[in-house]
């Protein structure tokens, strides 16, 4: 199996803003794109993305999860990088029409086809450091994925606590932009290097927030612990789901502060879990964390029941073997 998000449909969907409208989308070959080498993005990180899946049912059919949340999320992270705003149909309209296209090229389960509109600054303009890009492009690339936990099944992450550094500056936590995963590769790097942790949990002044690229999601017997939603951390589509869903199944969801001193004491009991969130990899579990040189096992160090109910839960409702009963599903 070839790495995550490594291979792509022949073409994508492409629009550019002159800095007045959109052009017609178009389809175009996906292995290249025609920037300026002055072009904003490049040199000032004034760039989006999003990443969200379609599934492949049973019957045939082929539906996208939270497209309306996703496209939301991108109109959003553009207004803060002062892009020019997307128009949001148009947007839908593009990943509709690439998804159509391409819907042979969507794998059956537990495979899906992982969906990356991106929107990026195109000025020509090295002067315009501290000024915005009046013209952009936006595209939307496919890239059919497989089992994220092909090769022998999930294995419980190692995580390292970070209470130093941040992932990214605190005004940025809600941007998916570019610039935020290259501010928490150092960190990143630093972790696997010194501890063999496979990700870094950052928790600014004791405050446990998420890790590069997933939100972090505590539970406790019946009660889910998560980060309350504020402009530090980026919102997950995953995380909001999986709190749905715990929610529909009784359980006492608490979006608040967590701090790194609760969550080492809760992580201690037996039976307590921890996992991240996020569209790639749906709901990991975290086996170890790492903190100030010390490693503390959550639960039994093991992958853990809750979360992997809780991952059936909503990838049953993905691949259409549970009722959808938030619509959360677009037939393309
Ligand atoms: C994309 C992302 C997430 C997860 O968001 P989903 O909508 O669940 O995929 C969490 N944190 C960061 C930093 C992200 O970039």
């Amino acid at each position: 199996m070839t790495a995550f998000g490594t291979v792509f449909t022949d073409e994508m969907t492409i629009s550019w803003n002159n800095g007045n409208s959109w052009s017609t989308p178009e389809f175009v070959p996906s292995n290249s794109l025609n920037l300026h080498p002055a072009a904003h993005v490049l040199h000032y990180s004034s760039t989006c993305f999003e990443g969200l899946k379609a599934f492949r049912h049973q019957d045939g059919s082929v539906k996208v999860f939270r497209m309306d949340q996703n496209i939301k999320r991108f109109a959003q992270s553009t207004d803060l990088l002062y892009l020019p705003a997307i128009d949001a149909a148009l947007t839908q309209q593009m990943i509709v029409d690439a998804v159509a296209k391409f819907s042979d090229q969507v794998p059956p389960a537990p495979g899906s086809l992982y969906i990356r509109p991106t929107h990026m600054g195109t000025d020509p303009a090295v002067g315009k450091a501290a000024a915005p890009s009046a013209t952009s492009v936006q595209f939307i690339l496919l890239s059919p994925v497989g089992d994220y936990f092909s090769g022998g099944g999930e294995v419980a992450l190692r995580v390292l606590l970070n209470e130093d550094g941040m992932r990214s500056a605190p005004h940025m936590g809600m941007v998916k932009s570019g610039g935020n995963y290259a501010s928490a590769l150092g960190p990143i790097m630093q972790a696997k290097q010194a501890v063999n942790a496979d990700q870094v949990l950052f928790c600014p002044n004791g405050d446990v927030q998420e890790t590069g690229a997933a939100n972090f999601i505590l539970f406790d017997g019946n009660e889910v612990i998560t980060k309350a939603l504020d402009e530090s951390f980026l919102h997950g589509i995953t995380r909001d789901s999986i709190l749905t869903l715990a929610r529909d199944r009784g359980m006492h969801v608490q979006e608040r502060e967590l701090s790194v001193e609760e969550l080492l004491e809760r992580a201690a009991k037996p039976g307590c879990e921890a996992a991240l969130s996020g569209t790639a990899a749906v709901l990991t579990s975290v086996g170890t964390l790492i903190y100030r040189g010390q490693e503390y096992q959550v639960g039994n160090g093991k992958p853990g029941q809750t979360t992997q109910a809780l991952r059936k839960v909503l990838n049953d409702i993905q691949w259409g073997l549970a009722e959808d009963t938030h619509g959360w599903l677009t037939t393309i």
